[in-house]
Parts: C-alpha cells; structure tokens; sequence
C-alpha cells in the first residue's frame, strides 16, 4: 500500500492545456473521488497516475518513489476501465489470474488467489465462463477481480459503473465500498456521478477545466462549497440559483424582494445596484400552505414555522411546471412568473400540485449561498 502525492502536475496535447496545477497527497488506504464534468481532466489525472500519460511537468510519487519515469507496469497500479477491458478468448478463473501470469508467479499460487478473489466477488460459480457468457455487472467484477489478485499499492478506476444498469450499479457500489473497507487499498475513482462520489469518497476532488475547484470530504464540500461550480455540481437536485439585483435592503429576484435577514447582511458587504447570484438548496424551500393561491397540497408539508418577523418576507410566489412523484417525495419544478428562472423544490410524497398551479414559496434564508455572477467565487 502506498500514498500518492501529486505535485503541480500539469498535462498538455499539443495546444489543448487538458490539467494544470494539479497538486494532493492522498494518504495510505484512503479512498478519493475525482469528480467534475466531461473534459473537465479526470481521467487524465487518472492515467497519468497509472504512467499511461506523461506529465508535461509537474511530480508525481507513488509511496516515497518518484515515478514520473517509470513505466506503467513497474507503478504497482491496477486500474479498472469503464469498459471492463477483459480478455474476450480468456475464462474468467484466466482473466482474474493474468496479471499474476504476467509476472510468473507459481501455478498454485496463482490458483489459490483467483479462488479467493472469486469466492469474494461470488465469481467461484463462474471461473470457467468466457466473458461474452456474462452479465455486465459480472464482467465488471471479474475486471475488478483482475486488479484486486495482483494485489497493487494502489488501485485506480476509471467510471467502473458507468455500464451498468441502476440496480446493478447500487449494488456494485455498495459493494466496492465494502470491499475498500476489507482490502484497505489506496483508492482513486473517476466518475462524473455525483452520487457514487458522495456515498464512497473519504475525499473528494471537485475538477473543473482542467483544475481543482475544491479538495474535502463529501459533507464539507456539500455544506461549505467554495464555489459556484462546486455548488451546483453536487447535490442532487441541484442547488437553485436565482439570479438577483441588490437594493434597499433586500434582494430583487425578477421583481419579488427578498428581505436579508439581519444576522445574513452583517456577514455580507453588498453593493446597491449590482448583481448577485442567490444559491439555495431544494431541502431548504418550504410550501407556505396557508398562502398558496390555490389549495394545492392539501395536507400539511415540511415546511418552516414562520418565527421571525422575516419570515415573510422570505417568499417567492412561483408557477409549478412539472410534477416528479418519487415514492418517498415530491419533487416539484416551478418557475418564477415572468423570468426563465426554475427552481428545484424537494416536498413530502403527499405535496401533490398540479401544473399551472401558484405557490408560495419559504426560503430558509439562513441558508443562503451568494457567489459572484461574474467569477462564480462565493460571497457568503
Ligand atoms: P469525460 O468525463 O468525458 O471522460 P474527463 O474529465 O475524463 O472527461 P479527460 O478525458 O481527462 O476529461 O480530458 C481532458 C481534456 O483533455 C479534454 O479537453 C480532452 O479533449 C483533452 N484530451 C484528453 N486526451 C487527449 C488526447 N489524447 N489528445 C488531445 N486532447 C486530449
């Protein structure tokens, strides 16, 4: 087992700067999530780890060994490919032993370990199957039995889900994490599925245009996101943004106000007149049952109890659009009345408003997220 340190990695094809001022250490047997939208460099981070890229510049270690120079093989890496990548004329009992082969390690060794991995993946049943003769969850474990036999410093994996079907998927990724847990092996895993990285990640690594936005555990980095991009990138639904224009005490959001509680504007130095982008979270907008124009949830909803005399001055009144029963809530999206703006709202599973309907809407103003439309960069 191993640490991984990058520092100040950065990766160039020809004119295209794909990672630039790529600089962590993941320490001995954690688990890290790389995250961020497509082309954003997740992979390339990922294969220049595994010596599949080459750093234009930068350092990269593997343990205390500076590794810039050694050749994939001789990394002590495994990765795992989105697309399995198993050896279509092998079996599976061949293809989880390969890498093993490949270092001419003794017969019963090598036997005995692609038994255990199997018996631990539920593979033993399959050993003699080739892959077409397989489910896609199962190839996907034989491709993770290949890289857990060979028993690496660290493993790396490139959107091993990404193929599967939703059930299957839920169920593999519980599975990995338990198998993280067992093995306790250095981990990095690529995905763009923000789910798979909250629920595994002991980090997670927010990449945006080629460069990190933000480094932390998944409940810091939803609770406290530096930025915009991060905000938005996680969560899901995502955070709402309301685009917003400061003014008298109060924010403008396509002509409604929203008064700033006291306790917000003393964190905040706003400027009269300028724009600001408003972040809210789905879970903190409540339906304000009594002062809906139409009695449209008719039973009584999550909601906030109007406490401080600010409470009302904390509504929007919003059009609902489309309706999204999800068994165990309501997921509702309504738009402000006159602007494009729609906002995400997370209601119990009986909040059932209809299309067209008018609702008023409860910001948990303490809640608030404000970032700077022009940079992203967050306010407060
Ligand atoms: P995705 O989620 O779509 O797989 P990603 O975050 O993994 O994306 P990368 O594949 O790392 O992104 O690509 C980062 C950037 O580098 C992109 O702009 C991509 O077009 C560019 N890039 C990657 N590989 C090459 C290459 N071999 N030649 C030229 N440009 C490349």
């Amino acid at each position: 087992m191993a640490n991984v340190r990058l520092e100040d990695i950065k990766r160039r094809f020809n004119n295209v700067t794909a990672i630039e001022d790529i600089t962590f250490e993941i320490p001995d047997g954690e688990f890290w999530v790389l995250v961020g939208p497509s082309g954003c460099g997740k992979s390339t981070i990922l294969r220049t780890i595994a010596g599949l890229e080459t750093a234009t510049s930068g350092k990269l270690y593997i343990g205390d060994r500076l590794v810039n120079n050694i050749p994939a093989r001789q990394r002590d890496v495994a990765m795992v490919f989105q697309n399995y990548a198993l050896y279509p004329h092998m079996s599976v009992a061949e293809n989880i032993g390969f890498g093993l082969q490949m270092r001419k390690v003794d017969r019963k060794i090598i036997q005995e370990r692609v038994m255990n991995v199997a018996r631990s993946l539920s593979l033993d049943h399959l050993l003699d199957r080739k892959p077409k003769q397989l489910s896609g969850g199962q190839q996907q474990r034989v491709a993770l039995g290949r890289a857990i036999a060979r028993e690496p410093q660290v493993f790396l994996l490139d959107e091993p889900l990404s193929n599967l079907d939703a059930q299957l998927r839920d169920d593999t990724r519980a599975e990995l994490k338990q198998l993280h847990q067992e093995l306790g092996i250095t981990t990095i895993y690529v995905t763009h599925d923000q789910v798979e990285a909250m629920t595994l990640a002991d980090k997670i690594v927010v990449l945006n245009r080629g460069r990190i936005q933000q480094i932390g555990d998944p409940q810091t980095i939803y609770a406290s996101p530096s930025n915009q991009m991060v905000a938005t990138f996680l969560g899901s639904p995502p955070m709402n943004i309301l685009p917003a224009i400061y003014e008298n005490n109060a924010f403008d959001v396509s002509g409604q106000l929203l008064t700033i509680p006291a306790v917000v504007k003393e964190k905040l130095q706003l400027r009269q007149g300028h724009s600001y982008d408003l972040g809210i979270r789905p879970e903190h907008i409540f339906i304000n049952v009594d002062a809906s124009l139409r009695d449209a949830t008719r039973t009584a909803c999550r909601r906030l109890p109007p406490t401080s005399q600010e409470a009302n001055e904390s509504q929007l009144i919003v059009e609902v659009k489309v309706v999204e029963p999800l068994g165990r809530e309501t997921l509702i999206r309504a738009g402000l009345p006159g602007s494009a703006v729609v906002l995400n709202i997370q209601v119990g599973a009986d909040v059932r408003p209809r299309p067209g309907d008018r609702l008023s809407l409860e910001l948990d103003l303490n809640q608030l997220f404000v970032f700077d439309p022009k940079t992203g960069g967050r306010i407060l």
